[in-house]
């Protein structure tokens, strides 16, 4: 479920970016941006309910719901298993701390489960599925990962925002099924802007990176503010000459693999 779609700068319908990634009893969220809570309510679905959470790193669109994500969790009974970067972990226990101060975080049933943020690692989420994470170009002191599920028997996802094309994006993309990647800007509507300089991609970078890697599927998200209402020209740019399957989902969007 593409629960927002937009970057740091949200804009029209687009929220910041945020994903749920469900299979039977499995529920993971991905990122936990300011406006985590009205994403989840408007699927239905209840901050008890998420039992597992990655987020890629500690930017605020990323990070700034966790406070209140985690207080509706409070005498939750089942358990939220966080899956980030030591330092992002670090960030969003400050976050707790700061806003919450004497509620004793115990009572919110988390279990941390901090990914190294130099080298690639495989974590098994359950019996069947495996998240590999891998870090990826990033802002200097804002380390950040990618990441990739692999569900057996099923499909495989990969995951890649606020980066710019890398080779570790691309072994996380090898040969998926869907490619999740940031295009914070555009080419075509763009012309003579550098991403880079940002840390962050065009939509045709985000459409090379996944033919170069293979994907099947590749889904653009955490458009920038002033590209996000053309979701048309971003496929076509992603698309390029190739017959590349690309997708530029609205907020609130599922689909299914
Ligand atoms: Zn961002």
């Amino acid at each position: 479920v593409f629960l927002g779609t937009g970057g740091a700068f949200a804009k029209g319908r687009r929220s910041n970016l945020g994903l749920l990634i469900e299979d039977g009893d499995f529920t993971m969220l991905v990122e936990v941006g300011p406006v985590v809570m009205q994403q989840l309510a408007r699927v239905n679905v209840q901050a008890a309910d998420v039992g597992f959470l990655f987020v890629s790193h500690s930017h605020g669109d990323h990070t700034l719901g966790f406070p209140m994500l985690a207080l509706n969790r409070i005498d939750a009974e089942g358990r939220l298993r966080i899956y980030t970067g030591a330092t992002t972990a670090w960030r969003l226990k400050t976050l707790w701390r700061l806003v919450y101060p004497g509620l004793d975080p115990r009572r919110l049933n988390l279990q941390w489960c901090e990914l190294p943020e130099t080298s690639v690692v495989e974590t098994k989420l359950t019996g069947g599925i495996t998240l590999r994470t891998a870090p990826v170009h990033h802002p200097p002191g804002v380390p950040t990962l990618g990441a990739r599920w692999e569900f057996a028997g099923g499909p495989t996802i990969a995951f890649a925002t606020d980066t710019v094309p890398n080779p570790a994006t691309i072994e996380l993309a090898r040969g998926c099924d869907l490619l999740i990647h940031e295009a914070s800007f555009s080419a075509v509507l763009q012309p003579g802007y550098d991403p880079s300089a940002h840390s962050h991609s065009t939509a045709r970078q985000a459409g090379e990176l996944a033919r170069e890697a293979g994907a099947k599927r590749l889904a653009l998200v955490h458009l920038g503010p002033s590209i996000c209402g053309h979701p048309n020209v971003l496929a076509d740019e992603a698309r390029g000459a190739s017959d590349l399957d690309v997708l530029v989902p609205s907020d609130g969007e599922r689909i299914s693999l």
